[in-house]
């Protein structure tokens, strides 16, 4: 179990909920970090007392230093604040909970600095996780990932032998769609999109829920952190979200690891890890669990997944060119810039015009992660 961490993006979804985790489990937050949302940046840093704030908007920096000014909180700002919490001495693990490519670098700066990583940032791994990977083995740092389907094939694994893995099975709900034709999908609105059945998110992890882009997202995160080849990987349709994932054995035994589904379970073990402590949260109930069902993904009609695989195989920096592309569209669809419909269009588009290099030094990536984004910004 670890002592103190950093949150990385603290006032989103998983930066709220892995506020909730600390406070009950007593572990120490010594480092906070947010985007611009200053009002709740300052009510967790009064609530939580850390040693350094970093505020990545410049302009919310100043206005967030003026309300602290009463306490002895440090204040950073940009990128470089990110990644001061990041690899901040007397912290021992950092929650990568930012969302989009800005979590890289502090990313890569936690590792350097041996941290662990509790991994919430789904870009770290799809855009750089050749790198990443490498450079998490070179250092010693450990990542442990929050992703729930992770999590679970992380916890199917454990105390388990190289050569014993045959597949992993990622598991997703379908989404709020699931069922429907691509056809009728055209004048979904952004409410209807992040109204997710099981799980509460983010808007944009909503979105990329219902077009299974996040499962796309996720089978390359998959690859990387469990160093396995795309053909490894079956993506299972199950509606209920009750099994977060399985993975088969070379024997045909399945493990599969099971539980409500809540955020808060996954970012809990990544900070008690390898310990387990009771939680807050309710346990599964099976007298009160409806039938668990399976089913194929259906490609035809959520063509983001088939792209996300294809990226996967082609491999280089081809999933970090669909991920930049998708994130752009998907804020424009959030926005009403753009139909549902061409999200896909969009992220498809991106990977033939930017095309497709090695993803082997950081710079690279950061350029097709920009040239992605241009692409859409200019074209959709
Ligand atoms: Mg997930």
């Amino acid at each position: 179990m670890v002592n103190s961490i950093s949150i990385l993006g603290c006032t989103g979804s998983i930066g709220r909920q892995t506020a909730a985790v600390a406070a009950h489990t007593g572990i120490r937050v010594a480092a906070l970090t947010a985007n611009r949302k200053i009002d709740l940046l300052e009510q967790q840093a009064r609530r939580f007392r850390p040693d350094f704030v970093a505020v990545y908007d410049e302009a919310a920096a100043k206005q967030f230093q003026i309300a602290v000014a009463d306490t002895d909180i440090r204040v950073g700002s940009g990128l470089e604040g990110l990644i001061e919490a990041a690899a901040m001495d007397g912290v021992d693990c950092v929650v990568t909970a930012v969302s989009g490519a800005v979590g890289l670098k502090p990313t890569l700066a936690a590792i350097d600095a041996k941290k662990r990583i509790a991994l919430a940032n789904k870009e770290t791994l799809v855009c750089a996780g050749e790198l990443v990977m490498a450079r998490a083995k070179e250092k010693g740092a450990e990542i442990v990932p929050v992703d729930s389907e992770h999590s679970a094939i992380f916890q199917c694994l454990m105390g388990r032998g190289a050569g014993e893995l045959h597949k992993i099975l990622l598991t997703g709900s379908g989404g709020p769609f699931r069922g429907k034709k691509r056809e009728e999908l055209e004048d979904v609105t952004p409410e209807q999109a992040v109204a997710h059945p099981n799980w509460s998110m983010g808007a944009k992890i909503s979105v990329d829920s219902s077009t299974l882009m996040n499962k796309g997202l996720e089978f390359v995160e998959a690859m990387h952190l469990f160093g396995v080849k795309p053909g490894d990987i079956t993506v299972v349709i199950h509606p209920q979200s009750v099994i977060h994932s399985m993975v088969e054995l070379v024997d045909g035994t399945v493990i599969a690891q099971l539980g409500v589904p809540d955020m808060g379970l996954p970012i809990q073990l990544a900070l008690t890890y390898p310990d387990r402590m009771p939680s807050m949260f309710e346990h599964l109930d099976f007298w009160r669990l409806r039938d668990l069902s399976f089913s194929e993904p259906d490609l035809e009609n959520f063509p983001c997944l088939r792209l996300a695989m294809d990226c996967a195989r082609r491999g280089g920096t081809a999933p970090c060119v669909m991920s930049a592309a998708n994130e752009v569209a998907v804020h424009k669809f959030l926005r009403r810039e753009l139909g549902y419909n061409r999200i896909y269009d969009a992220a498809a588009a991106a990977v033939e015009a930017v095309g497709v290099s090695a993803a082997s030094d950081l710079e690279t990536i950061l350029a097709a992660d920009e040239a992605a984004r241009a692409f859409v910004r200019e074209n959709f």
